[in-house]
């Protein structure tokens, strides 16, 4: 986005491993192999997938996504990119284990304010390593009663409780 001032300046949150990706054997709490100290050791001749293309919301919406929002700091990597419906999804994945409580409570009021979807990932780490990882989405009621008409292993999903 040429207009778009930011970049991911200190933000590592990709490389760390917390957006899976098995073509680079990126695994949370594990990191990108590729990673130095330096930075992406082979960053001339990265992959397309997931390195050049991927641009997390807090990048690409400056406008919603406050500057203390960069996923780093906040604990959260966000993504708007999916429909359900006529809505647009907002999907948060955890840099480490869980989405810190405010962060969390910030994303559902985003969410709210938008009156879409929101799902997030929780995992359990032992020694480090992922060994489970769960999803679960808060939605509006009509989001809920059509996600339970197909649901996904483990996902669990509530309706909002609609706010003045
Ligand atoms: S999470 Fe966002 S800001 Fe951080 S490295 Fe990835 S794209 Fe950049
Ligand atoms: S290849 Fe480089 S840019 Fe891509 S995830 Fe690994 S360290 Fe990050």
């Amino acid at each position: 986005m040429t207009n778009n001032p930011r970049t991911c300046g200190g933000c590592t949150a990709c490389c760390d491993g917390w957006l899976t990706d098995k073509s680079l054997n990126l695994e949370p709490g594990s990191g990108c192999p590729n990673r130095t100290a330096e930075g992406c050791g082979i960053y001339e001749t990265r992959p397309e997938k997931p390195c050049r293309s991927f641009t997390c919301a807090w990048l690409q919406r400056p406008d919603e996504f406050p500057e203390a929002f960069r996923p780093d700091q906040s604990g959260a990597i966000c993504i708007v990119d999916r429909d359900w419906q006529q809505w647009k999804v907002l999907r948060a994945i955890p840099v480490g284990a869980n989405i810190p409580p405010e962060s969390h409570e910030w994303l559902l009021q985003y969410a709210k304010d938008r009156q879409i979807p929101y799902i997030y990932l929780e995992r359990r780490m032992e020694g480090g390593r992922q060994v489970h990882l769960k999803e679960q989405a808060l939605g509006p009621v009509q989001f809920a009663e059509d996600v339970k008409k197909a649901p996904g292993l483990n996902d669990t999903f509530w309706g909002f409780v609609q706010e003045e």
